[in-house]
């Protein structure tokens, strides 16, 4: 048995690559005694993979090759395609290279697919072995397997009618154009090139399958037919009980041998499999991935090391050689995963402590984090962004900062506050329960965040025991990682555009794009300063352990997102963050919002939207249910992210929360809402919208309509002329108003006119009147098994053209695909950055850089694409069409009438006087507060609130910059009741001089006695 791994392409425009070749761990050498199939990657996933393949027959070659068709099937419907990669076997006289392939000319699907080919294996072949090669008895014939990935050719499902819309389509039914390969090849089974076929291998995720562990092992292994081939897969850690597995072996055969015997785990399949390598019927060498499904677990081994194992073996009752050559096996088996946390039983047992994932690396130590198999639990790493004093926003550094320039005058830092990650900790804990997966009445999500050592240097708080967290009285610091356990929490400079390279936007610090940029954060060495130089060492560390892939979360608070702002290209969008939809990636960046790092109240928020995108859930809850629904109380809904949740009793309202909807409250029809009922028993107050001239509270305080519909997107002509004309001052009858609801049970007044009736409105402010699907339970639906699933979504090839995604989620850390490298920086022009400036970690900022050049060109990468639909299709010229999109931005959630809260109101005496805390609105920069008075309490009443007095000194009150003020009613009388509320006068960002006025807070009741 020889096997042996080459060096990958080497290309001249890529001299950094060649001095990895020397690199033998990564690349056994040749003639090295080694088994030559290696693991590949593994993966976690509600999925499983499918493979094909095609045996090209003799045919007449045509430009030097031969093509056939690959068939597929058994992706399920509506499936999201997360990797695909292509193998296939190549007979050439003496080694062939990369570029020898590519001048060959393989193609997949029309693509050209030489550039991107891996060599995964090589041998020569000598006389022993040689009588069923092609070319038999040639001493100068090489055989080679090659792995391309090819996810970004496949085509996307333009239907809008069907379960495959924006997917990639891989079944051959739904097919247009076969998934036809084109392999070098004489045409003559006894001449050079000779490929024998080739195997397509798709990865999917689907939410209805269960949590599946996918090992992939590849590279070349010819085993005599006098031997017994035997081959041992591992990466999936532990089966579920009763799960049975998957397994395919891609094999190039000599000649048809009925022969063999298959064993799994040591036991002859049952019945016996007739032939399964089978050859074309003549010296052509035959290719087949040969698939074995159901298959009993029983005898799997097991190791303290890797977890269990499966062991698939190939033995001949006739030993005549055939040269049975195999390239790659597939093995899968759903794991166990109790309570559905995505995270393997073992994984959360002390048994952890040993685990290693094939290729040697230790796995992170989730039990010592406190994460219990019984118990779900959540891990996110934190990384921020950073800028000193004098950061200039709008200009270049060495330009003056002039109009539409903002210059900071103190250091910021996007590390997330403590209390902000204690909010979400915080709800975590307090889940909804029973879910999926958890039984009882009470079982918590114990949230675990990695912020490094910074607890101690910023928030400066001590963590308590595990004792107290696991079985005492637990507390929001139980949500932090120790330090000693900890990896992340990085600092990460901004930077503006480095000399030498064009950027997409230049003017602003801190710009990421999704998804290309923040992988690249995501994965810098933190301890080489090059990419070349962390390749070549065996300690270089990035900063997201690649360990942590299919365990942790990477939450990136950047400063903005690299997208262009519709009205300046050269600015990005003010949106507060992006994620998987599902996965494990996500982006905070409210730096464009109040103060650069948005309010803690935001952050968290934004944290935990973003979090819900990666475990599925959608601002409508489901997919096909609109943003912005009042029966659907969550922070997922725009309406709720930046204004939060709270509860009302008697005299006020709690503290704006952020939550997860608890409850499917019943559908809402717009054309004709009952008043009477409303929604039954809320865990929460709503919110909706009303026409503006309806509402009496928004004509009395002559509030700011709303000047975007709720999901962000712009009111049409109609409605602007309709609703905003700048000569009527009572707005026009297309105005809506934004209105907080006032109880948590019964009549709901949907008009805001102040009587209960019924009503027929856009209380969702679509732009037009639907009926509202019923709400959705979030914490039922939550799928937490998603943090493995993380994919890459556009990508850029060399020419700077996005193209598509590649499979490899963690390309560069893939020690095996080093390729990977080049299929990454190919696709952002690494060279080019190198070129310019050898010094480190600015190369990566440069890259990120270089990536807003495609955003300049209408690219930004897919991310959640217009709905959230997974990938858009890509025009190479003007790249995701249509335009990606990001989450709630800045502009939005002030038009929504974001409003200022009363905490608290209490009466003092000597002198009389009320006291109120007023909480700012969580989004935008309050310039003052008007504060109201009415004698009585609730409810509120047109007359009444006629007879409202305006309190506070001075008045309007001014905002300030502290989360909360103290607004005193000096002249509140003994033994009244008095009711209160608040409106914020709010900085328009599109337009200083226009400021906006705010909805009003709830309503607060202060008796004085
Ligand atoms: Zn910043
Ligand atoms: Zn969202």
């Amino acid at each position: 048995m020889s096997g042996i791994r080459l060096e990958p392409r080497a290309s001249a425009t890529r001299k950094w690559i060649f001095p990895l070749l020397a690199l033998s761990v990564l690349f056994p050498q040749l003639g090295e005694a080694a088994d030559g199939i290696t693991f590949f990657k593994n993966y976690f996933v509600t999925g499983d993979y499918v493979a094909g393949s095609v045996d090209l027959l003799p045919q007449q070659a045509v430009a030097g090759r031969v093509a056939g068709d690959i068939p597929m099937s058994g992706v399920p419907a509506g499936a999201d395609i997360l990797a695909a990669f292509l193998y296939w076997e190549t007979i050439t006289n003496g080694e062939l290279t990369t570029e020898d392939l590519t001048a060959l000319g393989p193609k997949f699907r029309d693509h050209a697919i030489g550039p991107f080919a891996v060599k995964v294996g090589q041998s020569t072949l000598n006389a022993s072995t040689s009588s069923c090669w092609a070319k038999q008895g040639s001493a100068t014939a090489v055989v080679s397997t090659w792995r391309v990935d090819v996810l970004r050719f496949l085509p996307i499902g333009n239907d809008a009618t069907k379960p495959t819309y924006h997917k990639r389509l891989v079944n051959s039914l739904d097919l247009t154009a076969p998934h036809r390969v084109e392999l070098p090849d004489s045409g003559n089974g006894n001449q050079f090139p000779e490929s024998a076929g080739a195997s397509l291998v798709v990865i999917y995720r689907h939410s209805d399958s269960p949590l599946t562990g996918i090992v992939l092992y590849e590279g070349f292994n010819h085993t005599p037919s006098t031997a017994t081939m035997s081959q041992t897969l591992r990466g999936f850690f532990e089966r579920a009980p009763g799960a049975v597995g998957r397994l395919t072996q891609h094999v190039g055969s000599g000649q048809p041998n009925a022969s063999e015997q298959v064993s799994f785990n040591g036991a002859l399949l049952q019945p016996p499999v007739v032939n399964p390598f089978n050859s074309s019927p003549s010296s052509q060498r035959g290719w087949r991935a040969f698939t074995l499904t159901g298959l009993n677990m029983d005898g799997a081994g097991e190791t303290s090391t890797f977890g269990e194992e499966v062991t698939t073996a190939v033995t001949h009752t006739d030993s005549s050689e055939e040269c049975l050559a195999w390239s790659a096996f597939q093995f899968s088996v759903p794991v166990r995963d109790e309570d559905r946390d995505g995270l393997l039983n073992v994984w959360e047992s002390e048994d952890v402590a040993s685990l290693q994932d094939p290729d040697g690396t230790p796995l992170p130590n989730l039990w010592a984090m406190r994460a219990r198999p019984n118990v779900q639990d959540i891990f996110i790493e934190v990384g921020f962004m950073t800028a000193p004093s004098g950061t200039k926003y709008g200009a270049l550094p060495a330009e003056a900062c002039g109009s539409g320039c903002v210059q900071t005058t103190a250091d910021h830092k996007h590390l997330p506050d403590k209390d902000a990650l204690f909010l979400v900790a915080t709800a975590f804990r307090n889940a909804y329960s029973p879910r999926p997966g958890v039984t009882g009445p009470v079982n918590p999500i114990n949230i675990h965040f990695d912020v490094g050592n910074k607890y101690l240097t910023e928030y400066q708080i001590a963590l308590p025991n595990d004792q107290t967290c696991l079985t005492g009285t637990w507390v929001p610091s139980c949500a932090i990682i120790p330090a000693s356990l900890a990896r992340g929490g990085e600092a990460i400079p901004e930077t503006a555009c480095p000399t030498g390279v064009t950027c997409a936007f230049p003017k602003h610090p801190g710009t990421v794009s999704w998804k290309t940029g923040y992988r690249l954060y995501r994965d810098q060495p933190l301890n080489y300063t090059t990419e070349e130089a962390c390749g070549l060492a065996d300690d270089c560390i990035r900063r997201f352990d690649r360990n942590r892939r299919y365990t942790f979360r990477y939450a990136l608070f950047a400063h903005a997102l690299g997208i262009a702002s519709s009205t300046d290209p050269s600015t990005p969008v003010r949106t507060s963050g992006i994620a998987d939809l599902p996965g494990g990636d996500l982006m905070v960046t409210l730096g464009r919002w109040d103060d650069f790092t948005g309010s803690t109240f935001m952050q968290a928020s934004t944290l935990m939207h973003e979090f819900g995108h990666s475990s599925g859930l959608r601002h409508g809850g489901i997919l096909g249910q609109p943003n912005c629904k009042p029966n659907y109380l969550t922070v997922m809904n725009y309406l709720f992210q930046a204004r939060g949740l709270f509860t009302v009793s008697g005299t006020g309202a709690s503290d704006p929360i952020v939550d997860y909807s608890r409850q499917e409250l019943s559908q809402l029809q717009e054309t004709s809402l009952n008043e009477t009922n409303g929604l039954g028993a809320m865990a929460y107050t709503t919110r909706w919208y009303a026409p503006w001239n309806n509402s009496f509270i928004d004509k009395d305080l002559n509030t700011s309509p709303a000047t975007k519909h709720c999901d962000g997107s712009p009111l049409s002509a109609a409605e602007l002329a309709g609703a905003l004309d700048p000569l009527d001052p009572t707005f026009g009858a297309l105005a809506m108003a934004r209105v907080d609801g006032t109880t948590m049970l019964g009549p709901i007044d949907w008009s805001a006119d102040g009587a209960i009736s019924t009503a027929n409105q856009d209380i969702s402010f679509s732009g037009s009147k639907t009926t509202l699907g019923q709400g959705v339970n979030d914490w039922a639906t939550l799928d937490l098994r998603q943090v493995g699933s993380r994919r890459n979504v556009a990508a850029h090839n060399s020419l700077g053209v996005t193209q598509g995604p590649l499979s490899l989620a963690f390309g560069i850390e893939d020690v095996i695909g080093i390729e990977d490298v080049i299929g990454i920086e190919d696709l952002i022009g690494i060279e080019d950055v190198i070129g310019n400036d050898g010094s480190g970690i600015e190369d990566v900022i440069g890259i990120e850089d270089v990536i807003g050049i495609e955003d300049l060109i209408g690219a930004g990468d897919g991310g959640l694409g217009p709905q959230g639909l997974g990938d858009l299709p890509i025009d190479p010229q003007t790249g995701p069409n249509p335009p990606p999109k990001g989450d709630l931005n800045l502009e939005t959630a002030i038009a929504f009438g974001n409003a200022p809260h009363i905490q608290k109101g209490v009466f003092l005496k000597q002198p009389n006087r009320v006291e109120l805390t007023v909480k700012r609105p969580h989004a935008g920069k309050t310039i003052s507060f008007e504060t109201y008075r009415v004698e009585g309490g609730l409810p509120m009443t047109a007359a009444r609130l006629a007879q409202k007095v305006h309190v506070g000194t001075p008045w309007p009150f001014p905002a300030g910059t502290t989360p909360t003020v103290t607004i005193v009613d000096n002249n509140a009388q003994p033994n009244k009741q008095y009711t209160y509320f608040v409106l914020a006068i709010m900085e328009n960002p599109d337009n200083p001089s226009d400021p906006i006025r705010s909805g009003i807070s709830p309503f607060r009741v202060v008796n004085t006695k």
